[in-house]
């Protein structure tokens, strides 16, 4: 495929990353850990939940009779413990929460209604209804029920669901495996001392934090200068065993950018290059087999809105989430935005309450924003202005 001659439009990068991304494989392990993955297999119960009839409080167990007041106390039953023995007419054990509800009992007394002496108790008998606070098996859901479809989000609470079922295997979408290039022969690590003309390397920690938000702990990177041969050679590398391929800079026009050469050189499809859009025009986007490869314009909040507004939801796209195209919803402007008509802006924005405010320092070399912000709010192309309270959409990190 050769290079598209034009530039295109945030909508249309959108949709075509949208239409081409598949969910890589699906492999199966442990529920642990599983939390933040997607489900590639329906998961159904092995078990009746509750597995047996049981006491929702401490209390006092017995076989409910109209008129009786006064019950025998007849032993214990502890949670965990295996049943009672059945109880007579007229007896109650001593039940706390959990525990098995013993034979031939119907209903649980809380405690707190209970007035006990050494052998026998007094119940309020005109509060008791037969059959409460007991909780019946099978009333979560029964053997065989479906508890969590392909698809499903794991969240902490879904895994606590599937555990409960009995379930400790599940089918779930890989994670993507990530190279990050890193280009620039300005670049050091925080923490050395600056040359003259240096500075320090922002994108790498930035990209690192990005991968760590989403969970996707198989990343290799590598930092090279401006030099063709160290950017094929490391591009080559990561082409033979990463899913993923992030390239920071070097994928403008300039004379040392040699990204775009050497991907083409390598054989990389490119499936967009440049969007309208401020920050981050000259992103890229391209195809090698089934691998991805994206390259952001090295401006640190390029960087960073490139990966918020594309990278992230295709690397959740990857691994089997729906919709992360979608933007995560509209906020008011808490006051009035100008901008010139022709590219779409994402602009650092602070959301509070239903409410997005655009923060000062929108140059794309100025990470200061960064303090405060928690989203990118998107005015479209063709937007030159708006008014306070004027509705958004806005990504959240
Ligand atoms: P480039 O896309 O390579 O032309 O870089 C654009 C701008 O971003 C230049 O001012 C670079 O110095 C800066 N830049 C590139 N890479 C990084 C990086 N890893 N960390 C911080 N700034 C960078
Ligand atoms: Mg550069």
């Amino acid at each position: 495929m050769s290079q598209p001659p034009y530039m295109i439009s945030v909508d249309e990068a959108r949709n075509l990353l949208r239409s081409q991304l598949r969910p890589l494989q699906a492999v199966t392990g442990s529920l642990l850990g599983s939390s933040g993955r997607v489900l590639a297999e329906s998961v159904f119960s092995k078990i009746d939940v509750p597995p047996f009839d049981n006491s929702a409080m401490d209390g006092y167990a017995l076989a409910y009779e109209k008129g009786r007041n006064t019950y025998r106390l007849a032993g214990e039953q502890k949670a965990g413990e295996p049943g009672h023995e059945s109880v007579e007419k007229g007896e109650a054990v001593r039940i706390f929460t959990g525990a098995l509800l013993p034979g031939g009992c119907d209903t649980v007394v809380q405690q707190e209604w209970v007035q006990r002496d050494k052998s026998q108790i007094q119940i309020p008998e005109d509060r008791i209804r037969t059959g409460m606070n007991v909780r019946y098996r099978g009333s979560q859901n029964k053997c065989g029920d479906l508890v969590a479809e392909a698809g499903d989000l794991l969240s902490p609470g879904l895994v606590g669901l599937i555990a409960s079922v009995g379930v400790d295997q599940i089918s779930v979408y890989s994670t993507p495996k990530v190279g990050i290039l890193v280009t620039g022969d300005e670049l050091i690590p925080a923490g050395e001392i600056l040359g003259p003309g240096q500075i320090y390397n922002s994108n790498l920690p930035t990209l690192l934090s990005f991968l760590e938000q989403l969970n996707i702990p198989t990343y290799q990177h590598q930092t090279v200068g401006d030099d063709p041969a160290q950017v094929k050679n490391a591009l080559a590398q990561f082409l033979r065993d990463r899913d993923v391929i992030l390239i920071s800079g070097g994928i403008s026009v300039g004379e040392y950018d040699f990204v775009h050469d050497a991907l083409t050189g390598l054989g990389v499809e490119t499936l967009f290059y440049k969007v309208r859009q401020k920050p981050g025009k000259p992103f890229y986007a391209g195809k090698y087999q089934n691998k991805w490869v994206f390259a952001l314009p090295g401006n640190p909040s390029s960087v960073i809105c490139c990966f918020n507004q594309y990278i992230k939801p295709a690397l959740l796209s990857l691994m089997g989430h729906k919709n992360a195209f979608e933007p995560d919803g509209e906020a008011a402007l808490t006051h009035p935005w100008q901008k010139k008509a022709g590219l779409t802006h994402f602009l650092k924005g602070h959301w509070d309450k239903g409410k997005v405010r655009i923060l000062d320092g929108q140059e794309s070399y100025n990470l200061l924003a960064f303090q405060k912000a928690n989203c990118f709010v998107e005015i479209p192309e063709a937007c030159i202005s708006l008014d306070e309270g004027a509705p958004v959409q806005i990504r959240f990190w």
